[in-house]
């Protein structure tokens, strides 16, 4: 374990219980403090490290794939590779359950490119038997998009099966693994996948700045001039790094540097195993404190992430989100509200520089908070039990 509670820290800025940006440790801030020269060796060399680490932490043993890093926010990285893989005239698929989802669509529909959308609402995942008969019905497909951890709802969407089944179909297959790469176990030796997008400020516990795409070196190497984008064109990305080692337009410089920190404890701590573990205590301490307290999770326990947790805003008329925010805030907390169009609810992270004394401590802050709003009924609204069943 890597986790240290700084009090100091603490008492000056809440924990984020976000996913993403979200706490990040003191040496990872103080990774910030030099500034770097983008064209300089010293700064390329640690660019070059950060792309070795991340095709490792993938499972690339035998070099298939390579990592492109893509200025900007995760969307952007998303929309990279959307541009420069898909097919601008065979349908791309897009497994939707959330906010991620709708997204990557309408990337598409930006671009021009064909799309087919299963849609699956707010919350209930795309299961492989339908992805399977879609298929069979729509052979024009060329491209299929996952959504790993629909962090809109934090359900899990089972990557591994939904995989198979495209690969048994022979599409193209792109994940947005941003919020669990790096905390979930996803294994390209494994996992027949084309593509897969995370973010520097997500399960690596780095700052925001960038997002990076490991994908086949193959599947690269056919999207030359495909992107409709100069500054998002990731083959041009690619072939400029490995040409001069050094990023094509201004790399955000303090948030590689806090990044290839990041990647130090990420490694100290255990790898992905080690995150994993960290993740899911995290989860299971405050999942079970909120049943205690009469709160119920949107999701069946066998959809819950170890990422991020919704539940049900109480029935209780004195509960009034805003309220419960700023009483949490003022302890030190900082949560996230909800997704759901039908039904109230909130949601609390559980990634970044948090362990289970923290969950313990939100515990509390969340018995004080309901008590100065004077809420006793912690039951979910009567609306929440004709949401439909979970898969
Ligand atoms: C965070 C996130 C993104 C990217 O969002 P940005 O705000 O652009 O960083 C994309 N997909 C998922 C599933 C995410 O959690």
């Amino acid at each position: 374990m890597t986790f240290t509670h700084d009090q100091a820290l603490f008492e000056k800025t809440p924990y984020l219980l976000t996913p993403g940006p979200l706490s990040t440790s003191v040496a990872t801030k103080n990774a910030m403090q030099q500034d770097w020269g983008s064209w300089d060796s010293d700064f390329n060399t640690i660019t070059a490290d950060i792309r070795r680490q991340l095709l490792s932490m993938a499972g690339d043993d035998d070099d298939a794939f390579v990592c492109v890093p893509m200025q900007g926010s995760g969307t952007f990285a998303v929309e990279a590779t959307l541009a420069s893989i898909t097919d601008s005239t065979k349908p791309t698929l897009v497994l939707s359950n959330g906010a991620y989802g709708k997204r990557a669509a309408q990337i598409l529909s930006y671009l021009g490119r064909p799309v087919q959308v299963l849609d699956k609402g707010d919350y209930l995942p795309p299961l492989p038997e339908e992805v399977d008969a879609w298929l069979t019905a729509h052979p024009e497909i060329a491209t299929v998009v996952l959504i790993h951890c629909e962090t809109s709802s934090g359900i899990l969407n089972p990557l591994e099966a939904i995989a198979d089944v495209v690969a048994l179909h022979g599409k193209r297959f792109i994940v947005d693994a941003m919020s669990s790469f790096g905390a979930v176990p996803i294994n390209v030796q494994r996992i027949q996948l084309d593509a897969l997008v995370s973010s520097a400020n997500k399960c690596i516990e780095g700052v925001p700045g960038f997002g990076f795409v490991i994908i086949h070196r193959e599947v690269l190497k056919t999207s030359e001039n495909r992107s409709h984008s100069l500054s998002l064109d990731l083959h041009a990305q690619w072939s400029y790094m490995e040409r001069t080692g050094q990023w094509r337009f201004t790399p955000p410089t303090h948030t590689v540097m806090a990044f290839h920190q990041a990647l130090a404890q990420h490694q100290a701590e255990g790898g992905v195993a080690g995150r994993l573990a960290r993740y899911t205590q995290n989860r299971d301490v405050l999942v079970e404190g909120m049943r205690q307290r009469g709160f119920q999770t949107l999701l069946d326990d066998a959809w819950l992430s170890p990422i991020i947790t919704t539940f049900f805003s109480p029935r209780d008329p004195n509960f009034a989100f805003a309220r419960f925010y700023a009483a949490l805030k003022a302890r030190g907390f900082i949560i996230y509200p909800g997704k759901l169009t039908e039904v109230e609810s909130f949601r609390i992270g559980h990634i970044g520089q948090v362990d289970s004394n923290v969950m313990n401590a939100l515990l509390v802050a969340i018995d004080e908070s309901l008590n100065e709003m004077d809420v006793t009924d912690t039951r979910p609204p009567q609306a929440a039990y004709s949401m439909g069943e979970l898969a």
